[in-house]
């Protein structure tokens, strides 16, 4: 049995390839870059007003002058206009160009403006105060962003001032999500007495949907033959598979077997881990791929956050940032086994708090309502204590 550290390690050596596919601008947030986005221009491209109110020469300050008649206003969206003389002024509104010939700008908060005429109340006055001065913040031709950038909103304006309604991004995998199972019956069913409703793979489709890729959903008799039959096609068309069921050591649970006859090699199965132990995983010549997840609803749920979504991102240039949380209270599990243990998490005051609720076990998927995540305790441990830092896999937000 190999450990969560060893298995990991194994799923990054089997990343899948990315395709690429442009989206909209409006739609870039949350996708991850997949080429160099270049300034088109100096960042801001001219010396931009940052306050309403009057644009000077700094010299003429310096001077001792404080009264200054005004020339003329300089809006936003007006082409650049001239100071004629050094001893008068313009009043300038945020966003426009500077006047040329001017190089300080005073707020309307410091000044008196009567007959055409603003006095400066202000005790000083700097240089280029209040302008925001060109390519100080990017020069044209800088590189802005690299590929592997996950975005937000904010990279949605960069990509808006540089002039672009389209960029390239990494495109997920075509992704099946198959459970398994005689006893699950679809949602709408009427399930018997001795039936439940698959939930898994709706949870998976819905986690998968989260993290930008849209799967299609198959489900699977525990019938060697027909799961060969269909898995076999399955394949033909996904490049990653993601099972759920069928993967323990009951007389019904032909997972592995049924994927290695599909040309799928197994890289590893169970890993020291509660939940999840009996979790298989393997990958193609081709490089097509299969996560098979214990079938229990909590450790298929772990098992996708823990393994399935940082091998998505990983897979397209993105190194997730470690999240840890605090625990809140002692905790004991005494087996030689990575716990992943169900916790609430607070933020108090600026630190991760996360408190157990450990729930009835990997069945016990009622429980996860209860709970933003599972803390990672390691195995060499069987004690852990209140205030120690453990790394947290978040599902909530
Ligand atoms: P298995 O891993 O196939 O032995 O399943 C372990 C437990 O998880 C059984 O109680 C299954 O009924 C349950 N289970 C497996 N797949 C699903 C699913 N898609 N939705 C809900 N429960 C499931
Ligand atoms: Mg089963």
């Amino acid at each position: 049995m190999i450990t969560v550290n060893e298995a990991t390690a194994i799923t990054f050596d089997h990343l899948f390839k990315p395709s690429t596919t442009r989206v909209k601008v409006e739609a870039a947030s949350g996708k991850v870059l997949a080429e160099q986005v270049v300034a088109d221009r100096d960042f801001p491209p001219f010396h931009r007003v940052a306050m309403d109110g009057i644009a000077i020469s700094h010299q003429a300050w310096v001077s001792g002058q404080r009264a200054f008649p005004i020339q003329d206003v300089q809006a936003a969206g007006e082409a650049q206009k001239k100071l004629s003389d050094p001893s008068y002024c313009f009043e300038v509104m945020t966003g426009a160009i500077m006047p040329s010939g001017c190089d300080a700008v005073v707020r309307y908060e410091d000044l008196d403006i009567k007959n055409n005429e603003a006095t400066i109340m202000a005790e000083t006055i700097s240089p280029w105060q209040s302008i925001h001065q060109r390519a100080v913040d990017a020069r044209k031709d800088q590189v802005l962003l690299d590929p592997g950038f996950v975005m937000a909103p904010s990279e949605v304006a960069l990509l808006a001032s540089v002039g672009r309604s389209a960029v390239k991004v990494f495109a997920p995998p075509r992704a099946a999500v198959i459970s398994t199972g005689d006893e699950l019956v679809d949602i709408d069913a009427a399930p018997s007495a001795f039936q439940v409703r698959r939930s898994n793979s709706y949870a998976l489709q819905s986690a998968l949907l989260d993290a930008g890729c849209d799967a299609a959903c198959f489900h699977l008799a525990d019938d060697k033959a027909v799961m060969e039959k269909r898995l076999a096609e399955i394949i033909e068309e996904f490049d990653v598979l993601i099972v759920s069921g069928g993967v323990s050591r009951g007389k019904f649970d032909f997972v592995p077997g049924v994927l290695e006859k599909t040309g799928i090699r197994k890289l590893f199965h169970q890993v020291s881990q509660r939940p999840g132990k009996p979790f298989w995983f393997g990958a193609s010549a081709s490089g097509k791929i299969a996560f098979a997840l214990p079938g229990n609803p909590v450790s298929t749920f772990m098992c996708f956050y823990r393994y399935v979504k940082p091998w998505l991102l990983r897979s397209m240039g993105v190194v997730p940032p470690e999240q840890f949380a605090v625990l809140g209270t002692d905790f004991s599990f005494p087996n030689p086994l990575t716990y992943f243990l169900q916790v609430e998490v607070r933020n108090e005051k600026g630190r991760l708090l996360a408190w157990p609720q450990p729930g009835g076990g990997s069945g016990d998927f009622a429980n996860l309502k209860n709970v933003a995540g599972f803390l990672e305790l390691p195995l060499e441990k069987n004690d852990f204590s209140a205030g120690e830092v453990y790394p947290l896999i978040c599902f909530r937000d």
